[in-house]
Parts: structure tokens; sequence; C-alpha cells
């Protein structure tokens, strides 16, 4: 079955910098999604990639498609079930292809989405997954991974679990998210962070964060952070401050041009936000994360000065926030975006938050319907919640132009998704296969901004067996100097 769509052509910048990927269904009518020009040179000299590697992508390669697809400028995927997520092109069941000088890809019994969008997640610590499997935010969290295991971080520790949460993200299709960072105990380790981000090849938000101890230099070093690594608008990587709700922090980052990223927004610290609405200081764009149990008055706050909401349904429930506010943010007319937060405790891959958020909303109006209420907001459908975790994570993260949905001129960050598998088959309904039944193992091939970063369920130049090592080594160091008693049994 073949679906006419109208796309439009693609404007005549979309073919600067690097490969282009399209997706539509006639040559005439091509969707093209582009590549970051400042993209290209970053990725030759990457110090966890090896010949190794790159002999091991190779052998597994042995069509040698996937070098086609790394040297050629135009890349055609064909034959994939096309979720654009973008409501005015609309989606389409198979896409032909008449192919010129391009690099096709043949995505039969594959989804086609974009990529992931986390809003937030404490990257650096990917050394401490599962550390703190069963904790609660208080005592358990605070005590253990903020006053105790976090203050032993050395640089090299931050690079690693950045670098080491950055793969996985993108291993399990998370092409985009908000390093909500809170480690930057020196200007280094700031700058270890931002390596490591830069590395991986991820899209990010570096949400510049404070740290512990004497040499911490937050919030002014943002301004040394900005002029080093985030003068040019053209990269994977932009620039927010991150901030728990405090008038002369938001002062501060209203002085430089940055957006908040607002961490505890509850209704323990609702009469601050309020404040600072009342100064002022709120801004279009700024992200507000968790708001879990605020009043009205703060929902239509947060609605009327155009705020980004970052919801970690799995964390919340699990770890004792509160109740996730899906349902809150939509009766304002607010439609969240989804994040991991921390995988010390839960897994960040986007499936899980996107299941949690699906399964926990319907919970919560079925048991109001079940207690004979009237009337009551729509049950959310597989496609909201997709459209959570793509488009409204872009508009969260600032990078609505750029990502979260297959628009032509937008960036190419696609996730292909394996369908024809013995979880998955046979496929009747997209949307409801990727939301309610695949799993990181049904992420195939994963392209940002135009570059293949896994291929065919690997990722692509990445010494995996190195990383691994380096971050158990960090792991181990972080352990020793803080003292913290793992417990791999318990
Ligand atoms: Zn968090």
């Amino acid at each position: 079955m073949r679906h006419d769509h109208p796309m439009k052509p693609a404007t005549s910048d979309a073919c600067c910098g690097g490969p282009d990927v399209s997706l539509a269904p006639a040559p005439s009518r091509r969707a093209l999604l582009t590549a970051s020009a400042g993209l290209a040179a970053g990725a030759a000299a990457l110090p966890f990639l090896s010949d190794s590697a790159r002999a091991q992508a190779a052998g597994a390669n042995a069509d040698g498609l996937l070098a086609q697809v790394q040297g050629r400028r135009r890349i055609l995927l064909k034959g994939g079930v096309v979720l654009t997520l973008d409501r005015g092109i609309g989606d389409f069941a198979q896409v032909a292809i008449s192919s010129d000088d391009a690099a096709v890809i043949d995505a039969t019994n594959r989804i086609v989405v974009p990529g992931f969008v986390d809003t937030h997640h404490h990257f650096y610590q990917g050394l401490l997954r599962s550390i703190l499997t069963n904790g609660l935010l208080n005592p358990d969290y605070s005590r253990d991974i903020g006053n105790t295991l976090t203050p032993a971080y050395a640089p090299a520790d931050a690079y690693a679990g950045v670098l080491v949460t950055a793969l996985g993200m993108i291993d399990m299709g998370t092409t985009t998210a908000v390093d909500t960072s809170q480690v930057s105990h020196t200007p280094e380790h700031s700058d270890a962070c931002i390596r490591a981000l830069q590395e991986s090849g991820m899209r990010a938000v570096y949400a510049y964060w404070r740290g512990s101890g004497p040499d911490m230099r937050y919030p002014q070093d943002i301004v040394r952070l900005r002029r080093t690594y985030f003068s040019s608008q053209d990269q994977l990587l932009t620039l927010a401050l991150g901030a728990v709700l405090d008038t002369n922090v938001f002062t501060y980052a209203r002085e430089v041009g940055v957006h908040c990223v607002s961490h505890g927004v509850s209704n323990n610290t609702e009469r601050t936000l309020l404040e600072l609405g009342r100064a002022g200081l709120l801004r279009p764009g700024d992200e507000y994360i968790h708001c879990t149990h605020l009043s009205d008055t703060a929902w239509r706050l947060l609605k009327d000065t155009g705020a980004r909401i970052s919801i970690a349904a799995p964390i919340e429930m699990a770890m004792g926030h509160g109740l996730p506010p899906i349902q809150a943010a939509l009766d304002h007319g607010i439609r969240p975006s989804l994040s991991s937060d921390v995988d010390a405790t839960m897994a960040q891959d986007p499936f899980t938050i996107m299941r949690a958020a699906f399964t926990l909303q319907r919970l919560m109006l079925l048991q109001r319907a079940r207690g004979g209420e009237q009337n009551l907001p729509p049950l959310l459908t597989c496609r909201d919640v997709l459209e959570f975790a793509t488009i409204e994570g872009a508009r969260c993260a600032g990078l609505e132009s750029k990502v979260g949905t297959l628009t032509p001129g937008k960036e190419a960050d696609i996730v292909m998704l394996t369908a024809d598998r013995l979880n998955v088959w046979p496929l009747n309904n997209a949307p409801g296969a990727v939301v309610n039944v695949m799993n990181p193992s049904n992420v195939d091939t994963v392209f940002i901004a135009g570059k293949v970063k896994k291929w065919r369920g690997n990722l692509v130049d990445v010494d995996a067996a190195r990383v691994l090592r380096v971050v158990q080594e960090a792991r181990d160091a972080v352990v020793r100097r803080s003292g913290f008693q793992m417990n791999l049994l318990g």
C-alpha cells in the first residue's frame, strides 16, 4: 500500500553540511531532513574509538551499506511505516523511492519515528545505575547520592558517567536529552561533562548546575562555558542554567540570557514560584521539572509564562516525589514532555517512560470514572504519549525548530524500530507497537543530524569494551572515595 501525503519539497538550504535523509514517497516530493554543518568535524578524533571497533562495525556490514550510508550526501529510507509526528504532514504506511546517488536503506518492517527526547536526566550518575534501586528521594537519595557519592566525583568520573549515559541513550533511541548536571564541583568538572557529551555525538542541552565544595563557580562560570563551548548555534549542544527556584539565580539567568531549567518544583516550592512570577522573572521556554501537587494558580502562571513541563513519571511514583501531574498539565493547556531523571533507581529507556505516562493517566481517569465522575477528560492515546516523547520533548528543550518531528528542513534525528521480531510481530498498529509493545531491543538504527550512530543493532564507531572499562574504574573510584557501601545482591 502506498499513501500520498502533502509534504513540501525541501528548502534550498536543506542540503548543506552533511548527509540528508529522505523519507517521502516520490523524488519530486521528497522530505529532506538535514545534517548539522558543525557535526562532521567532531566525529573523527573520539578517544573511545578504536581500529578494532571500526573493524567490528565493518565486519558486521559485509554488504558495505554502512560505509555507503556514512559516505553519501543523501540517504533514502525505503519501505518503512513512517510516523512523522508532524500533524501537518501525517503518517504514511510505506515509502517508495526512485534512487539517484543516494545510499538506500531498506526500512521494510521498520517503524520510522523522530528520535526520542528525554528532558531531564542527571547524566553524570551513569556510574550509579541501580545503586539506590529501592530508595526514596528523602532521606535515601539526598543522603547517598546527593551528599555521599556525588561529592566524591573527580572530573574523570563525571566524564565517564556522562559518556556511558549518552551512549546508552543513543543505543535506546533517545537522540536528545537535557542533562540536568549537578556535578560542577570545579570548572574542570563542567568541562569534562561537556567533553563527554561532545564525544558521544548526542544532541543535548547542558543545563549547567551547581556542585559542591570550595572550588564551585556556580553560576558565574556559565559565562566562560558559553564563550568556550556554545558560541555557535549550529551544533548539537546548547546551554541552559539549571536552578532551584531562587530569585538570585533567575535574575542572573535573565542577565546572561539563557533559559532556566528548574528542579524541585512542587507544592513545597510554589510560594517562591509565584514570587518569581510576580517579579517578572519567568520566561517563555523555561523548563520546570516534576511540578507535583501545584495549585491552579501556579499552573495558570506556568501556562501564561510559556513554561515547558518535564514529568518523570516512573521516578516520581517510585521515589515519593508525588503524583506525576500529567492530567494537571493537560487540564491547564500544557502538553508535557517526559523524562527519566535518575538511573540510580530506574531505567532511562524511552519505552519505560512512555508506558508509565500512558498507564498512570489512564488509571487516574478510570478510577475517577469508577467513582461516578462524569464528563472526564479524554484518556491518553499511544499517539499522545509518542508526541510527549518527541515533539513536546523538543519544545521543552528549545529545539523544536531542529528536531521532534520528521519535517522537511529539520535536522535528521531518526530512529528505525524493528517490528518483525517475536516480541512485536505482526504489526497491527504502529503507535501502539512503539509505545505499548516495544523495548530498547527493537531500536535498530539511529541517526542524529543525519549521521548514523547505531546501525542494525550496534552503535557505530564505539569501542564498548573500552567504555565499560573506563566506567567501571570511575565507579570504583567514586565508591572508594565516598566510603559508600554497595550491596550487589541486596
Ligand atoms: Zn532530577
